[in-house]
């Protein structure tokens, strides 16, 4: 297991490689023998001379089938269609979309390829530098704030001139996990008055060391998992926050959802009431959109214009805006869970279950779906 092949990505709106060429070096000096397919890193930057001067063999887009065929290990970013063309117990690292993906999997078990999915490697200290998740989320955040700032017509920082002074623009983020932080963030920085909402009482503390405020909306009993997760809400709790949540949003120029339930549908927070209530060139993002949305109407396709002015904007995958650092984030996870499975002295990747990081995220393996998730009860 030592062979890496990284194929080109091939849907069209994907900009990012899996693999640049600083780490073809590390893994190279490592042990592994990388190939990538001509032009893996054009749309993000990186050259195929840069990939060949790192160590890679730069193979034609004539000979990829080849190498896929032959690679111990394959690195994409985006899940491929099936398992076609990769060989039996070859290890083959994308994202899976996993809760939604039951023929993909069944496909991969059947072809005896070991799927790991990047949306499972477990959120533990020593697997955070393989976190793909968290690296392309954070990325994400960032860009939302950006987008919206220039879609506003309004700027986001206070300016007192002789002309007249401008108030902050007030944005209002719902869900701080990894995006939210990083939302709030870039939106300090540029200027705006920002406050931001979320149902796992320990991120209070987080939000105000940001210098936002944390909007109060009592749900009751709330918490998260073990993985550090938000519990679903009751519908109740839902009606309760959206209530606690209609003011703020009326007042504010942009609304940033993020609100997501690992492995569920996303909760419906902004519905098309509240967004009637909002003033006309306010903005909204909804970096759920793709599992269902935080926001009524939301479409990962195209901006939506409301009838009173609000523009929904359906921030679907943000991070393959900035293709260069996405990545340059991507590449060093997959470098980091590389290098961590690599036995020196057999000279091999080890793909072992019983250890937590490959057990958490492995799902098919010897013809079989094995991760517990995901295995088809009878
Ligand atoms: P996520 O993408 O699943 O959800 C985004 C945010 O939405 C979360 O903060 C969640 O609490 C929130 N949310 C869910 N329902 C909501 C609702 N109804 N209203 C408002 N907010 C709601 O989560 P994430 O960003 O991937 O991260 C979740 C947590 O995991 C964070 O605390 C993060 O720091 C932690 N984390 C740990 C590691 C690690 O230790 N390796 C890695 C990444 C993230």
């Amino acid at each position: 297991m030592k062979t890496v092949f990284v194929p080109r990505e091939t849907a069209d709106n994907e900009t990012r490689t899996a693999l640049i060429p600083q780490d073809v070096s590390i893994l190279t000096r490592t042990g592994f023998e990388i190939s990538v397919e001509s032009g893996t890193g054009v749309k993000s930057g990186y050259l195929d001379a840069d990939y060949a001067k790192a160590g890679a063999k730069v193979v034609p887009a004539a000979e990829a089938a080849s190498a896929l065929a032959a690679a111990d290990i394959v690195l994409r970013v985006q899940k491929p269609e099936n398992a076609k063309g990769l060989k039996s117990g070859a290890l083959h690292l994308s994202y899976m979309d996993p809760f939604n993906e039951k023929e993909l999997l069944a496909d991969f078990a059947a072809s005896g390829v070991r799927a790991v999915s990047l949306e499972m490697i477990p959120r533990t200290t020593l697997a955070q530098k393989m976190d793909v998740q968290s690296s392309q989320t954070s990325l994400a955040g960032y860009y939302a704030v950006l987008l919206a700032a220039s879609k506003l017509p309004k700027i986001f920082p206070m300016m007192m001139t002789p002309a007249g002074t401008i108030s902050p623009a007030r944005v209002f983020i719902i869900g701080v996990g990894v995006a939210g932080l990083q939302a709030i963030a870039t939106a300090k920085r540029l200027g705006a008055r920002v406050e931001a909402f979320d149902t796992r009482p320990v991120v209070e503390d987080q939000v105000k060391s940001l210098g936002a405020k944390f909007v109060k909306i009592d749900l009751g009993e709330m918490g998260q998992t073990a993985q550090g997760y938000a519990k679903e809400l009751t519908p109740e709790q839902i009606e309760k926050q959206k209530a606690g949540q209609a003011k703020v949003c009326a007042q504010s120029d942009v609304v940033i959802t993020t609100a997501k339930v690992f492995g569920r549908k996303a909760p419906l927070l902004l519905t098309k009431d509240m967004i009637a209530g909002m003033k006309p060139g306010s903005i909204i993002i909804d970096m759920a959109v793709s599992t269902g949305g935080n926001v009524e109407g939301s479409d990962p396709t195209k901006e939506v214009v409301t009838e009173n002015g609000v523009r929904i904007i359906g921030g679907d995958g943000l991070e393959r805006c900035v293709p260069a650092d996405a990545s340059r984030m991507f590449s060093g996870n997959m470098t980091a869970f590389l290098t961590h499975f690599w036995d020196d002295e057999a000279k091999t990747l080890k793909v072992d279950r019983a250890d937590p990081i490959m057990g958490g995220c492995l799902l098919t393996e010897g013809g079989a779906v094995v991760h517990e998730r995901f295995i088809e009860k009878a």
